[in-house]
């Protein structure tokens, strides 16, 4: 802020200064004039009194002589004084000895003069002769004009006037130079020395000492003054250091130092700004590892950790051909690549991505492979904002997970209806199982050893009103997630425990009934109850009840799935395990396990004649599986040939369309029936 001199202390100061110095002066001025008046009038009268003693004798003589010439002589006498207008001597009852009388003087300040001092004053004297009676012989009598002390006085006041004034000015301008010199121009000096302070580092300019004032007010003030400078600097400083810590905790993953998501969002933001602008493509590509969960269980959390950062160094790899990379949280990561030209280039991308991941990472002498899939959107195809970018090539991720892994998949339109659906059905499957939508089919197990029916799976369809048949593929998961796959695995427990009464009743008493387990409902803790309740109610002898869990859920919390899958079984439950060989699970884990049978998943039997690695695969699940003294059964057995190849290999049993579809329970008590006629036939 400039300083107007206006506004400057000095000029105020002044200015009260001379005012109040004026007022004095005036005040006492105007009193030694009005003391100046009155001496004045007293000066009249001495004068008066000089003059009439002066004349008293000769005047006395005049009259006691009655002499008129000698009268006349004092009177001109008299009138030698230029003041003396009027003079007479005589007796007041007789005519007058002598007397003369001149006008009064002419002058300008006489209106001023006289009513201060009167126009005239008149003086009498008696004349007394001398001797022993002091006899009277009449008055001398003189009238004083005033014009002439007039005159003096006003030449005195206004002397005294302005010698007061100027008197009080000269003081008021001395004050001002000392207030200027002792404060307003140090002040200023200081002013000037703060405005060269820089607020973002307020104590590298110090406020130097002034000379002369170093032990006074300022001086006391500019010490405070630059320790406050100080401290707030040092307060500033450890604010912006916490700040800065702060927005780096706010914008990058504390495990890997990549960007997260909220500094993505805002690097995205600008590559569209600038994408738009130039007309070019964007491709946003969500990194999802597949099973990152059973990852964490079978290692260690302190190992997976390592593998994220190990990722996210090859990721970084790439970092030449993206615009932005980052984590999104757990096992997700996102890639920009800016400026492309043509989606294949971000195909390509996403293929080296997952060949990066086929090299194995090494950890504690151990090799560990992960697998990744991958949603890309594109930029302006799929979305022209950050949000719907990111949101759609992760809804494509997480979609892409559910049919196969270890790909990268596209957002397509079809995409985003899919995304759409789930909610509906998610939204559906609450009220399905109160609205009787659920039923269940059987698929027949066929032992090895005789070729009979041994058991059936119970594998659940949901009858959608607007969408048909809903398979268990798709509102499974969603039943996971929303908490209703414990209602509905209660209630498929109980219709498949039901079912096998009823065939037990009518003759296939042997009979075993497998049920498919959801992890979620095996870390249920009233899952053993509800088991040993059904076999209960049912009356259903031990060991003839399957339950089916599938190998990833268990892999997620070992120590709680060994528990649980204990109580299980002791209410008298056999279980097994599903999907083999498309988890994690390594050899010590499965030892530890209590298992009663290995399920080879359909994925090896279906290639198994095309493919050698996948006709090893069930060699040797087969193989492990007996040398842990577990059951193996094959799903997905399709043709004759898949069966001669697992019989070969000794596989205990086989379940799969070769055999039979899964059927409705009525067809399936038909085909039971069948396929005991037929037994019968041969035998
Ligand atoms: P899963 O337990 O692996 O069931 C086997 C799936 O393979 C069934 O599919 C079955 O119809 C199908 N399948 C059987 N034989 C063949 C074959 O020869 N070739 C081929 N390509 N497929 C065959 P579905 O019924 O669609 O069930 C899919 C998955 O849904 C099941 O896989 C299981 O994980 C889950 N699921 C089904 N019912 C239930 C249930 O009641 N509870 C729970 N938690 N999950 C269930
Ligand atoms: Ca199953
Ligand atoms: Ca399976």
């Amino acid at each position: 802020m400039k300083l107007e001199l206006k506004n400057s202390l000095s000029v105020k100061l002044l200015r009260v200064v001379l005012l109040s110095a004026l007022i004095v002066g005036v005040i006492l001025s105007c009193a030694q004039i009005v003391f100046d008046a009155y001496k004045t009038r007293q000066a009249v009268a001495n004068d008066a009194e000089r003059i009439l003693d002066m004349f008293r004798d000769p005047s006395t003589q005049a009259v006691y002589s009655l002499d008129r010439e000698m009268g006349m002589q004092v009177i001109e006498g008299l009138f030698q004084d230029d003041a003396v207008r009027k003079a007479s001597i005589g007796h007041p009852n007789e005519t007058m000895l002598a007397e003369k009388t001149r006008d009064l003087q002419q002058s300008d300040r006489r209106w001023l003069t006289d009513l201060i001092l009167g126009k005239e004053r008149t003086f009498t004297t008696q004349l007394v002769g001398r001797g022993p009676y002091s006899e009277y012989y009449g008055d001398l009598s003189i009238t004083l004009d005033t014009a002439t002390y007039g005159q003096d006085f006003i030449v005195s006041s206004v002397i005294i006037f302005i010698s007061g004034v100027l008197r009080a000015l000269a003081m008021g301008l001395v004050l001002y130079l000392v207030y200027h010199w002792l404060l307003t121009k140090p002040l200023s000096r200081i002013i000037e020395h703060l405005t060269n302070i820089n607020p973002d580092r307020p104590s590298a300019h110090k406020i130097p000492q002034l000379k002369g004032h170093e032990k006074n007010e300022l001086g006391i003030w500019i010490n405070t003054a630059n320790q406050l400078l100080e401290s707030i600097e040092r307060n500033t400083h450890l604010r912006r250091e916490a700040e800065n810590s702060l927005r780096r905790m706010a914008q990058y993953d504390f495990l890997t130092g990549l960007p997260n998501r909220q500094q993505l969002q805002q690097q995205l933001d600008k590559i569209l700004v600038d994408a738009g602008r130039l007309q070019r493509r964007v491709a946003v590509i969500c990194v999802g590892l597949d099973d990152f969960k059973g990852i964490n269980e079978q290692f260690s959390y302190q190992t997976g950790d390592q593998l994220l950062l190990a990722l996210a160094d090859r990721l970084r790899a790439h970092s030449g051909r993206l615009g932005a990379l980052a984590r999104l949280g757990g096992d997700q990561f996102a890639l920009v690549q800016a400026d492309i030209e043509q989606p294949y280039e971000a195909a390509e991308l996403a293929q080296s991505i997952l060949d990066d991941l086929e090299v194995p990472f090494d950890f504690d002498h151990q090799q560990i492979r992960l697998r990744a899939t991958i949603g890309i959107t594109l930029f302006p195809e799929d979305g022209d904002s950050t949000e719907k970018l990111l949101q759609k090539a992760e809804q494509t991720m997480t979609l892409a997970k559910t049919r196969s892994r270890n790909r990268y998949q596209f957002y397509i339109a079809s995409v985003d209806s899919e995304m759409r659906r789930r909610r509906e059905l998610e939204k559906d499957l609450r009220d399905a199982l109160g609205r009787e939508q659920f039923y269940l089919v059987y698929q027949p197990q066929i032992s090895y050893r005789d070729h009979r029916v041994v058991g059936v799976e119970a594998l659940i369809r949901w009858q959608h009103p607007e969408h048909g048949l809903v398979p268990p593929d798709q509102f499974i998961p969603l039943a996971e997630q929303n908490g209703t796959i414990i209602a509905i695995g209660e209630w498929v427990l109980d219709q498949a425990c039901r079912q096998l009464r009823e065939w037990h009743d009518q003759g296939f008493s042997d009979l075993r009934m497998a049920v498919n387990l959801s992890t979620v409902q095996l870390h249920h803790a009233e899952l053993p109850r509800v088991v040993n309740n059904l076999l209960q109610i049912y009356r259903l002898p031990p060991r003839s009840l399957e339950l089916e869990v599938t190998e990833t859920g268990l892999m997620e919390d070992i120590s709680t799935a060994a528990q649980h899958l204990l109580s299980l079984r002791r209410s008298g439950a056999l279980i097994a395990i599903d999907d083999f060989g498309t988890g994690y699970s390594s050899l010590s884990y499965l030892k530890s396990l209590p298992l009663d049978k290995i399920k080879i998943d359909k994925s090896f039997v279906q290639d198994l004649l095309d493919d050698d690695d996948d006709a090893t695969i069930v060699r040797a699940i087969i193989q492990l599986g007996k040398s842990l003294g577990m059951q193996v059964i094959a799903e997905g057995v399709e043709t004759a040939e898949q069966e001669a190849y697992i019989i070969s290999e000794g596989c205990h049993e086989g379940q799969g369309y070769h055999y039979s579809k899964p059927l409705p329970a009525r067809e399936l008590s038909a085909y039971l029936k069948q396929a005991q006629r037929s037994r019968a036939a041969i035998l």
